[in-house]
């Protein structure tokens, strides 16, 4: 390999054959796919006939770092997973920081692609060129926290461990992969957790020594430390971002109420402000692998992770709590049993508006009375999702599964895009969010666009085309292809927004694009420029496009649900806008070359580089 930054091999794994064997791949794979999701997209869409339902034992779960992974760079330390949803049915994919994704290239891989199904349950275990398929039924039931300290018992106290809880095991199809134990890392979206689940892999632990070759280290090192300020860990300068981030979304709309039924909850606000000064002050900062800022999602308790966004939002407001014991407990059953708090603050609020409108009654609930404002019976009701158990089991098969099986127009309230649930940002406060929502490739998603910033200038201020329509699906689609790089190599989204770093001073504006382009040149020897590294970012937007194609997607998937585009919210901010959809979805597709049937045009798709074999059209 002559590219430096890689590896150059990926591990594979077949659990019914118990087989395994690493592969070398190509420069020509590199400078095409870049790395982490783009590999990963490659695999899966060369794969794709192997399996006929997402929890088939042809379906591959893969893990994959990046070509920066394991290096001096900074917002590095974090992983891709991705396979077929088996939520959505169509391509899943899922990030998670800690120290795993690490650990992994220093153990010598880029990735790990696991196929088959083994006979019992049965963990990983990697240490540098050493892979072991080992039993792990003594560990089935055990939860992703406690996981954690057994493994690293046997593995020896240097493993980092990615693993499923109960859920997981039970298949719950928003079960989630956790690494890092308490610290509660999670790849939560789009249930790879089950997929893991269905093939009896309970853990993987990676033990790595290896260093990860680099091009140019003394150049890249003057480049990171010509960029990088020097970082405060001043409490009252970190509790100052926390909150103005935290205010800034609630003031804005962003978070749903009751569903996304309502517009204001009274007392949410106060009670998130109250929650994040302990968690500067009683809590502890947490930092993924090479992250020197840390940011406003990551702060550890005695009991594990702390509340974030995507859960004070889904297990708060959404379900009508201000009570943050209860939430906090809910974010905990979420993690130790590893499901997608997104997802479960979808299902949960969806039962209660459906107990509200009077869909389900009390007997259908097994006895729990699941109301908005109900702690205690949401952490009922999510052990007994967890556990597949009575009404449980209908809510673990998501909004979109639940809907279905309680009928009587269930569906008005099951809150979903592709069948995924909708996370803590609603769409009727920004287009670009709205339209970013109902195009991406797994479903309502809030990481899947990201505004590269060119030159070291604030971003432009969002208010400013809020609900602009003209240029909106430009600015998307750039964006949607910018996301595709930055999780190509993998590397951190809050990298580029100062505002969510803790302990960046306030007059550091983030990472550009342009230094993530010469920190990639520098890492792996290659000479590419910012707009050669933008078409493979749309190559792999593309490439998950011809999945979703291939696993039965049509143009009716993407869209917004009924309720954002027709309900208004009553008061706030946003009290009058909806989404204007139909007519920004068709300039979409105009700006990515895709007919109004979602196909890709052979213009296009010969534009991208894409084979004949590729399309498989
Ligand atoms: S900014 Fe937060 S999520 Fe990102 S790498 Fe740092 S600690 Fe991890």
């Amino acid at each position: 390999m002559k590219y430096k930054g890689y590896s150059g091999k990926i591990l594979y794994v077949d659990l019914t054959k118990r087989s395994v064997e690493t592969r070398r791949f190509t420069e020509k794979f590199c400078e095409d796919y870049v790395g982490g999701v783009g590999f990963a997209a490659k695999i899966i869409a060369d794969g794709v006939q192997n399996w006929q339902k997402p929890l088939d034992e042809g379906n591959p779960l893969i893990f994959m770092t990046g070509p920066l992974t394991g290096t001096i760079i900074p917002w590095s330390g974090r992983h891709c997973l991705a396979g077929i949803s088996p939520l959505t049915g169509l391509w899943g994919e899922a990030y998670s920081g800690g120290t795993f994704a690490r650990e992994l290239k220093q153990a010598g891989y880029d990735g790990i692609v696991i196929t088959g199904k083994a006979d019992k349950l049965v963990y990983l275990k990697v240490r540098d060129d050493t892979v072991i398929i080992e039993d792990a039924t003594q560990f089935a039931r055990v939860d992703t926290y406690e996981i954690e300290c057994l493994l690293r018992k046997e593995c020896g106290e240097k493993a980092k461990i990615a693993a499923i809880g109960i859920a997981g095991e039970n298949l719950v199809r928003f079960a989630c992969v956790i690494n890092d134990g308490p610290a509660g890392r999670a790849a939560a979206r789009c249930g790879l957790g089950a997929v893991m689940g269905s093939k009896n892999l309970k853990a993987i632990a990676v033990t790595g020594s290896k260093e990860v070759p680099l091009y140019d280290r003394e150049r890249l090192k003057q480049s990171i430390n010509a960029i990088m300020p020097k970082i405060t860990n001043d409490p009252e300068h970190r509790l100052k971002k926390d909150k103005f981030i935290y205010s800034l979304f609630i003031d804005s709309g962003r978070n749903g109420v009751h569903n996304w039924r309502d517009a204001e909850l009274k007392g949410f606000k106060e009670a998130v402000l109250e929650e994040t000064e302990k968690h500067v002050y009683e809590g502890k900062a947490y930092h993924c692998a090479g992250c020197r800022t840390g940011c406003v999602e990551s702060h550890v308790g005695t009991e594990g992770r702390l509340l974030h966004w995507e859960a004070f939002g889904p297990l708060g407001s959404q379900c009508g709590l201000t009570d943050m014991k209860h939430v906090q407990k809910a974010f905990e059953i979420c993690n130790r049993y590893g499901i997608d708090s997104i997802s479960a603050g979808g299902v949960l609020s969806f039962a209660m508006e459906c107990f509200e409108a009077g869909l389900i009654d009390l007997n259908d609930m097994d006895g729990i009375e699941l109301r908005f404002g109900n702690g205690a019976a949401m952490h009922a009701m999510l052990e007994k999702i967890c556990k597949r158990e009575g009404f449980g089991a209908v809510l673990a098969e998501g909004v979109k599964g639940a809907a279905r099986h309680i009928g009587k127009g269930a569906e008005q309230y099951a809150i979903e895009t592709k069948g995924l649930e909708v996370p803590a940002h609603d769409p009727r406060s920004h287009n670009f969010l709205a339209l970013s929502y109902a195009t991406s490739n797994r479903g309502a998603c809030h990481c899947d666009a990201a505004e590269p910033r060119l030159e070291n200038k604030p971003i432009e201020n969002p208010e400013k085309f809020q609900f602009a329509v003209d240029g909106m699906a430009e600015k998307v689609v750039r964006g949607q292809n910018y996301a595709g790089i930055i999780n190509a190599l993998i590397i951190c989204g809050f990298s580029n927004d100062s505002s969510a770093q803790s302990s960046s001073p306030s007059d550091f504006l983030g990472l550009t694009a342009k230094e993530v382009n010469v920190w990639f040149n520098l890492a792996t020897g290659m000479d590419r420029d910012f707009e050669s590294l933008m078409y493979s970012g749309e190559k792999i937007f593309n490439l998950k496009h011809l999945i979703n194609l291939k696993c039965g997607y049509t143009p009716n998937s993407d869209t917004l649900h009924e309720r954002f585009i027709s309900l208004k919210r009553k008061s706030g901010p946003m009290a009058n806008h909806l989404p204007q959809i139909k007519t920004m979805i068709s300039n979409y597709y105009r700006v990515r070359g895709w007919e109004p049937n979602g196909q890709i045009t052979t213009g296009k798709l010969k534009e991208l580089g894409f084979e004949e074999s590729e399309t498989g059209f």
